[in-house]
């Protein structure tokens, strides 16, 4: 048994336990045990089983980007162009928050710096610094933050009521103890300075449902129930600005607090559901984060059961390194008749999964038909049609079942 992170609920019994004895955690690896995800009708919260030794997990194992500088997640192509995460990040900030000149800024869960580091070619006057739960990342962040504004493991206590913006990207949901994790960014804050942070919305995002180091997984309802216990004022919650995520923007007062919330009006109608207003335990989501774990039981079925339609000596490939790729190698009796991995992204290829390369589409050998389509059920049809070298290709697909959530 176990409690809600956000409102402290009891979390009796989860709506979803994966039926495999191994789970996936969010940089694609598989490890032991189950996945149990629970859904706390009290604040509309999703929430999944703690990993065990999570400390030493986030310091030594979880090396999100490492293998060289300039790798960064693929967040989209747009007109033939790539635009990676890093970047898109910087520009949502810039477009959200009003920085002062000369601005101290913190980054808090940096990994290498990504975005801070884009966020300086644009904002040159502005005083950076960094703060991870590792150590691993500090020959990253030494090219562009002095060492003085590097903070590992724990923050010098100099730096309370420092900084104008903290930026926290996909870290929340990592985090069991939300409540430390707030008072201590609080803290950090000058009075009237602004926190911006990001964590996935399982809405958009059905793959989050399963990630298991993301022991949160936060809706419009339990996300509300959150920021309205924080004091903090000026909060906005954004669904549209990063694809799949919440952006949330909040100030720290200026003087002492008074419990006032003030939503922005665009947000307004988006921080109610129908549920809540009906004065029901969040049935609506429930019912949708229910489907969510049909939508995983109903998906591995069908890996199962198309593996076994066919030959056992068939190559295969799966398309997409990422985590569906990851999840259908998870989920196959066979994963050995994978020869390799495909990915778009070239800085994932030349990389190892699973003991197999990841290489571009069209270095497939002809004689590979069968594809398993790692990609987001939503786009893999698409994406399949138009992959650049495949013209001549008749290849036999198995695409993930979609999924809707109204
Ligand atoms: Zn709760």
């Amino acid at each position: 048994m176990s409690q809600c992170n956000v409102c402290q609920n009891e979390l009796t019994k989860p709506i979803y336990s994966s039926g495999m004895p191994h789970s996936l955690t969010s940089l694609c690896d598989i490890i032991p045990g189950y996945t149990m995800v629970y859904f706390c009708t009290c604040c509309g919260h999703v929430q999944t089983n703690q990993l065990e030794n999570t400390d030493q997990f986030y310091d030594t194992d979880y090396k999100i980007l490492i293998d060289s500088e300039d790798e960064d997640q693929l967040y989209a192509i747009k007109d033939g162009v790539k635009i990676y995460r890093g970047e898109h990040q910087a520009n949502t900030v810039l477009s959200k928050v009003d920085i002062p000149r000369g601005a101290k800024i913190l980054d808090y869960g940096a990994a290498k710096g990504h975005t801070i580091r884009k966020l300086l070619e644009k904002r040159s006057d502005l005083i950076p610094h960094v703060f991870d739960v590792s150590d691993m990342y500090k020959s990253f962040w030494d090219k562009f933050v002095p060492s003085s504004n590097q903070a590992c493991y724990e923050t010098p206590a100099s730096w309370n009521g420092r900084f104008d913006l903290i930026t926290s990207f996909y870290v929340a949901e990592h985090v069991v103890d939300l409540e430390s994790y707030f008072l201590a960014i609080t803290n950090l804050l000058a009075p009237g300075g602004t926190l911006f942070f990001t964590v996935p919305n399982i809405l958009a995002n059905v793959a989050d449902f399963l990630v298991v180091d993301h022991v949160n997984h936060f809706t419009w309802a339990s996300l509300r129930n959150l920021l309205a216990g924080l004091e903090l004022e000026n909060i906005t919650i954004d669904d549209k600005s990063h694809d799949s995520a919440f952006v949330v923007t909040a100030r720290k007062p200026q003087e002492e607090f008074y419990r006032l919330k003030v939503f922005a009006p665009e947000n307004q109608q988006n921080l109610w559901t129908a549920s809540d207003e009906a004065g029901n335990p969040h049935l609506q989501l429930k019912h949708t984060i229910d489907r969510m774990a049909n939508y995983w039981r109903r998906a591995q079925q069908e890996i199962v059961n198309f593996e076994r339609s066919r030959s056992k000596a068939e190559p295969a490939a799966v398309y997409g390194s990422g985590f569906y790729g990851a999840y259908i190698t998870s989920c196959l009796e066979q994963p050995e008749s994978v020869s390799h991995y495909l990915d778009a992204n070239p800085y994932r290829q030349g990389k190892q999964l699973f003991g197999k390369q990841v290489i571009a589409p069209g270095m497939l050998p002809d004689s590979t038909r069968l594809i398993y389509v790692g990609l987001n059920p939503r786009i893999a049809k698409e994406a399949m049609a138009r992959v650049p070298g495949w013209e001549h290709r008749s290849p036999d697909f198995f695409f993930l079942p979609e999924l809707t959530i109204a």
